[in-house]
């Protein structure tokens, strides 16, 4: 493609990179009005035009598969409105909430679980007296060990915003981890500087960053070494990746993606099944594809490499594991447990 010094933000622009032909654009102008599309250089660099299932265009360049919504798919895959008592807070889990800052991101990516609030058709951030009755929620309610800042991407913000906000929810005493989920470092290593990590780690508050990467190649030289800023600033850093069909369904990119990841020392945290988000289907996997998925990296990558398996269930129920099963009972606590080989062993009753 043509190299680009800018985010991708239109139809238009995609056309003029060389990311899409002429005969698509009238249909594609119809998904980018219901959908918000943005590709950095960092990822519109990544993309090999000539290439009809580029594993990266896939995640961000649309398609006109989106203008189908099936019937099970939902604006709320996740259930969020369902849990959100103050605007900018989702207290699903009794020891945690969502803190929403903004809703806009670096990129758009096109199997998004909200995509239907993010984009920037949508409020920029929390207004100022929005965002003090949702750290006034926090602070009222004792049981809230954990924030989580997601949205939106929260490391859109500037250093000294997001430093502003970590400040103040390092002051609540019950508050014990911040959690910041984003793909900026990946998709735009860049503005991982030194002012955005002291934002991050300033107050000596524990604080962990989930990063979500979903291909190997995403993590490029300059992705890693904003990752190593991260980490050497003493951040521990997770990751969340979404099984994504022609992306990562296979076990050689799954397992090149998590051995990337622990290489860039990046923890496998979750492998998320893919949200019922509105024109997703032709991304999604299904669930047993996941599980011999999960079954291929057991026996052949590290314990390092294993993310767990999860899906959010519809409705704002939460999330369950979903991985294969490895146990299986036989009457009166006796066992069968499988090997990564698929060779069975029985397991004596526990003494006593
Ligand atoms: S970065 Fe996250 S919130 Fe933003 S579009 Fe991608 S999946 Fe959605």
């Amino acid at each position: 493609m043509k190299p680009t010094e800018h985010t991708l933000r239109s139809v238009a622009d995609l056309h003029a990179s060389g990311l899409i032909r002429a005969e698509q654009v009238a249909e594609l102008e119809k998904v980018a009005a219901r959908y918000a599309v943005a590709l950095t250089p960092a990822v519109a660099g990544l993309i090999d035009p000539a290439d009809a299932n580029d594993p990266i265009a896939r995640q961000f360049v649309p398609e006109t598969a989106e203008l189908e919504t099936r019937p099970e798919e939902r604006s709320d895959p996740i259930g969020d409105d369902a849990h959100s008592p103050v605007e900018g807070i989702v207290h699903r889990y009794p020891d945690r909430v969502l803190l929403k800052l903004v809703h806009v991101c670096a990129v758009y990516c096109r199997f998004c679980f909200r995509r239907e609030m993010v984009g920037p058709g949508q409020k920029h951030a929390l207004t100022p007296a929005a965002l003090e009755q949702a750290l006034a929620y926090i602070r009222e309610h004792g049981e809230i060990w954990e924030v989580i800042l997601t949205g939106g991407d929260p490391l859109v913000l500037s250093p000294r915003r997001l430093q502003g906000v970590m400040g103040q929810l390092a002051a609540i005493e019950h508050v014990k981890v911040l959690r910041l989920h984003t793909r900026v470092p990946v998709i735009d290593p860049e503005r991982v500087t030194p002012a955005l990590v002291r934002a991050i780690t300033a107050f000596g508050k524990a604080a962990y960053v989930v990063l979500h990467v979903n291909h190997a190649r995403e993590l490029t030289m300059e992705a890693r070494a904003a990752c190593a800023r991260l980490a050497d600033a003493g951040l521990p850093l997770l990751s969340q990746s979404v099984l994504l069909k022609s992306v990562n369904d296979n076990a050689q990119a799954l397992g090149d993606l998590m051995r990337a990841l622990v290489e860039c020392r990046i923890k496998p945290y979750y492998l998320h099944h893919g949200d019922l988000a509105p024109g997703t289907a032709h991304l999604r996997s299904s669930i047993g594809e996941g599980q011999a998925l999960m079954r291929a990296l057991r026996g052949d990558y590290s314990g390092l490499c294993q993310p767990t398996y999860v899906l959010d269930i519809p409705g704002g129920h939460g999330k369950s594991p979903i991985g294969p099963n490895y146990l299986e009972a036989l009457g009166e606590a006796r066992y069968l447990v499988e090997d990564f080989r698929g060779g069975r062993h029985g397991y004596p009753p526990a003494a006593g």
